[in-house]
C-alpha cells in the first residue's frame, strides 16, 4: 500500500515536471509566432496561409500515430495552438495599425454591472492582448455606458448585445441606433453557470440561492432539484455574488460563472448547472471613433436600415447582397419607437466599409432605404477552421464521381403524373436538390456523406470507442440505435433516452453530429432535444402518426424505405413530413423484400437514379441492413457511391460477433478502416 503511494506521489512528480515542459514549449512556440508576424508584416504577406495549416496538421497527425496519438486529440490540441498563433498575429496587426501615434498606457472600459460580471470578464478576454493597464467604470444602466463613453469617461463601452439561449437584448440594439459611438470589436464569451457558496457543503444544505433572473430561468432545472431551496433575484450576478460575501451565512448560494468564484475567493459546489449546457453571449466593443481593420483580417460590418414604404423592399434591399456576393451573418428587425409597426433592420455582414464591393453595397442599398447608420467595421471573432486533408481528399474524390443530376422534367410529367399525389417531394415542386447542413455536414448536392456507427448503443464506454473509429476515419455523422425495432419482442430493445445521452456525449466529444430512431410519437419531442437527426426505420414508413409528429420538429429526418414499399409509397410517406412544414428530408434505401433469399433484403440501387429524377431530396443508402452479411456490404457501399447516391450509411461493432443486435452485418473496424481508404479513391 505504501508502496503504490511513493509510486503515485513520484508518477505525478514526473507529470508535473512534463507540464512544465509544456508549458516552456507553448511559451517559445508563441514568441516565434511573434517574430513570424514582425516579417509577414516587412514583406506584406497574409497572415493565414491555410494550405500551410493544412499540410502543418497532416504532418502532425502522422507523426502522432506513430505515437499512439489519435488525429481527433491532436488536432483538438493543434486547432488550440493554430487559432492562439492567428488571433496574437491578427492582434499584432490591428494594435499597430490603431495605436500609430497615441500609446495608450491605460484604457478605461465602461460596463454594466461590476466586478466579476459577465461584461467585465468578456472586457477583460477582449483586451489582454493590448498589454494595457485596464480601468473599468461601473455603470447601472446601458444607456449610462453609452453616455459614458460619449461624454469622454471612459474609452470603450462593452456591451451584450445577444445570448444564444436568450437571444437578441433588445434595449442595447435601441441605444445602437441613436448612440454616435463606433463599433470596433466583438468579443464571445462562454456562459458557463456555476453553484458557489462560502464553503463547501452539501447541496442539500442549501437553503437560499441569489441569482440573477436570466441565471435563474437559465439552470431552473438544477434549483427545481434542491429540496426546499428560495430562489432570490439579483440585478447582476457579481452582485449576488457579493452579497453571499456580505451575509457570510453558508447555507447561501449564488449562480455565477468560475471567474466569479475566483474572483471573489469562493467554493464551486457544482459546475455546469445550465438547463442547456453551450449558451454564449456576444458582446460589443464600441469608442468614439471607428479603429482600421487591417485587411488581411476577416472583418465584419454592422448597420441598422429602414427600408423604403413600398411592397417588397426588405427583399429588394437583400437582393443587393447577393448581387454583390456578400455573406449576411445576422439580421434582426426592432420596431420604430412611435412609429406603431414600422421596423428598422439590424444587420451584420462579411466586409469592411472601405472595400470598394461594400461602398457599392451601401451606395445601391440606399434606393430600398429610407434611412442607414454604419455602426461600425470591425475584426471578426469566427475564425475558419483548416480543414483536414482527409476530408478534403473525400470530397474531391466524390464530386468525381457524383453522377451529373439531369432529368427531364416535361418527360416526368407526361410519364408519371397519372400515379403522383405527392408534391412537395417532387421535382416539378422544387427542380433544385435540397441540401441539408448539420452542423458543418453538408447532405445533398455534390457532396457523399458517411454515417456509421453501431446498430445499437450498448453502454457509454462502447459508443465512445465506436465515435473514436469513425471519427478516426473521416466519417461525418455518428449513428447509434436507442430505441430498437426489433423484429422478435424477446431481442435487446436499446437503452432508450439513457442511451440517446451516451451517444450524444460521444457526438459532443468528437465533434460528429448524430443521427437516432424513433418509433414512437412520444419519443420525439426529447429525441429531438438532442439528436440532430431523427431517423424513421423500415418498420414505420407507413406509421403516419410518427410521420407527422416529426414533421413538426425542426431536426432533419431520414426516412427509411419500408421493407415492402414502392418508391411511389416512400416519396408519398416523405410527403406526410414536409406537408407538415419540416422540409429536411433525406431518404434511405435500406433494400426491400423480394423473391430473393439469399440475403436479408435486396438492395434496389436502381432506386437511386430514379429518385434523383424524381425528386429533389437527398438520397442515402444504407448496404449493411440491406444485405445483412458483412463481406458483402463492402461492395455495396462502393455500388452506391458510383451510382450517385448523397452518401452511406454503416453499421459497425467493436466485436462483432458478440453485438447485441444485427451481429452479422455489423463490420470489423479494420473492415470499416479499409472500406473508407477504399471510398477516397473512388
Ligand atoms: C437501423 O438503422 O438501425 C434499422 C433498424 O434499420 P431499418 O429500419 O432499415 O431496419
Ligand atoms: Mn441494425
Amino acid at each position: 500500500m505504501a508502496k503504490k503511494k511513493q509510486d503515485i506521489t513520484l508518477l505525478r512528480e514526473k507529470i508535473n515536471q512534463l507540464d512544465s515542459g509544456l508549458i516552456k514549449l507553448l511559451a517559445q512556440r508563441r514568441k516565434l509566432s511573434k517574430e513570424v508576424i514582425v516579417v509577414k508584416e516587412t514583406f506584406h504577406k497574409p497572415i493565414r496561409d491555410q494550405q500551410r495549416e493544412a499540410e502543418l496538421l497532416n504532418r502532425l497527425i502522422k507523426a502522432g500515430k506513430k505515437e499512439g496519438l489519435d488525429s481527433h486529440f491532436l488536432s483538438k490540441v493543434f486547432y488550440e495552438i493554430i487559432e492562439d498563433s492567428v488571433r496574437l498575429q491578427q492582434n499584432f496587426v490591428q494594435t499597430k495599425l490603431n495605436t500609430k501615434s497615441e500609446k495608450k498606457k491605460a484604457i478605461k472600459i465602461a460596463i454594466q454591472g461590476i466586478e466579476g460580471s459577465y461584461s467585465y470578464l468578456a472586457s477583460q478576454k477582449y483586451f489582454t492582448h493590448f498589454n494595457s493597464e485596464l480601468t473599468f467604470v461601473f455603470k447601472k444602466l446601458f444607456d449610462e455606458v453609452i453616455d459614458s463613453v460619449e461624454k469622454g469617461e471612459a474609452d470603450y463601452a462593452v456591451l451584450p448585445i445577444e445570448n444564444t439561449t436568450s437571444g437578441g437584448i433588445n434595449e442595447v440594439y435601441d441605444l445602437l441606433l441613436h448612440t454616435t459611438l463606433s463599433i470596433v470589436g466583438e468579443e464571445k464569451f462562454q456562459v458557463k453557470h456555476c453553484l458557489v457558496a462560502l464553503e463547501e457543503v452539501p447541496i442539500r444544505k442549501i437553503k437560499k440561492v441569489l441569482a440573477h433572473h436570466q441565471a435563474a430561468a437559465q439552470c431552473s432545472k438544477f434549483l427545481e432539484s434542491i429540496p426546499n431551496v428560495g430562489v432570490e433575484y439579483f440585478v447582476d450576478t457579481a452582485m449576488s455574488v457579493q452579497k453571499i460575501k456580505e451575509v457570510g451565512n453558508s447555507s447561501f448560494a449564488a449562480i455565477a460563472s468560475e471567474e466569479a468564484a475566483t474572483l471573489f475567493n469562493l467554493k464551486i459546489l457544482q459546475r455546469d448547472i445550465a438547463n442547456q449546457p453551450e449558451n454564449f453571449t456576444r458582446f460589443l466593443v464600441a469608442s468614439r471613433k471607428p479603429e482600421e481593420v487591417d485587411s488581411r483580417i476577416p472583418c465584419k460590418t454592422s448597420i441598422v436600415m429602414a427600408t423604403s414604404h413600398t411592397a417588397g423592399s426588405l427583399v429588394e434591399a437583400l437582393n443587393v447582397f447577393r448581387k454583390y456576393n456578400v455573406n449576411l451573418t445576422k439580421l434582426e428587425s426592432r420596431p420604430i419607437i412611435g412609429n406603431p409597426w414600422e421596423e428598422m433592420f439590424y444587420l451584420d455582414f462579411e466586409g469592411n466599409i472601405i472595400d470598394e464591393t461594400i461602398k457599392n453595397v451601401m451606395d445601391e442599398l440606399g434606393q430600398y432605404t429610407r434611412f442607414i447608420k454604419i455602426l461600425g467595421s470591425y475584426p471578426s471573432q469566427e475564425l475558419s477552421k483548416t480543414k483536414l486533408e482527409y476530408t478534403k481528399i473525400l470530397e474531391s474524390g466524390i464530386q468525381k464521381s457524383a453522377l451529373p443530376i439531369s432529368y427531364d422534367s416535361q418527360n416526368i410529367i407526361n410519364k408519371k403524373s397519372k400515379s403522383k399525389n405527392y408534391r412537395l417531394a417532387s421535382r416539378e415542386y422544387k427542380s433544385e436538390d435540397t441540401v441539408i447542413k448539420v452542423r458543418d455536414v453538408i447532405i445533398g448536392g455534390n457532396n457523399f456523406v458517411v454515417i456509421a456507427g453501431p446498430c445499437s448503443v450498448e453502454s457509454k464506454e462502447m459508443i465512445l470507442q465506436c465515435a473514436l473509429e469513425a471519427k478516426e476515419n473521416g466519417v461525418q455523422i455518428l449513428r447509434g440505435g436507442c430505441f430498437k425495432p426489433r423484429t422478435s419482442p424477446y431481442s435487446f430493445q436499446g437503452l432508450g433516452l439513457e442511451g440517446v445521452e451516451f451517444l450524444s456525449e460521444a457526438g459532443k466529444y468528437y465533434e460528429m453530429p448524430i443521427i437516432t430512431e424513433v418509433m414512437d410519437t412520444e419519443q420525439v419531442a426529447d429525441v429531438a432535444k438532442v439528436s440532430d437527426i431523427l431517423q424513421i426505420g423500415a418498420r414505420n414508413m407507413q406509421n403516419f402518426a410518427l410521420l407527422k409528429e416529426v414533421g413538426k420538429t425542426h431536426r432533419p429526418i431520414m426516412l427509411k424505405r419500408g421493407l415492402s414499399a414502392s418508391i411511389d409509397d416512400w416519396l408519398n410517406a416523405a410527403e406526410y413530413i414536409l406537408s407538415q412544414g419540416n422540409r429536411q428530408v433525406i431518404l434511405c434505401e435500406r433494400g426491400i423484400r423480394t423473391f430473393e433469399t439469399a440475403t436479408r433484403n435486396t438492395l434496389d440501387l436502381s432506386a437511386i437514379p430514379v429518385l434523383k429524377e424524381l425528386t429533389h431530396l437527398p438520397v442515402i443508402v444504407d448496404p449493411s441492413h440491406a444485405v445483412g452479411e458483412r463481406n458483402k456490404v463492402i461492395p455495396l457501399a462502393k455500388a452506391a457511391k458510383v451510382v450517385g447516391a448523397h452518401g452511406i450509411m454503416i453499421e459497425f461493432h467493436p466485436d462483432p460477433p458478440n453485438a447485441l443486435s444485427d451481429p452479422e452485418q455489423a463490420l470489423y473496424f479494420q473492415q470499416f478502416e479499409e472500406l473508407m481508404r477504399d471510398l477516397y479513391k473512388l
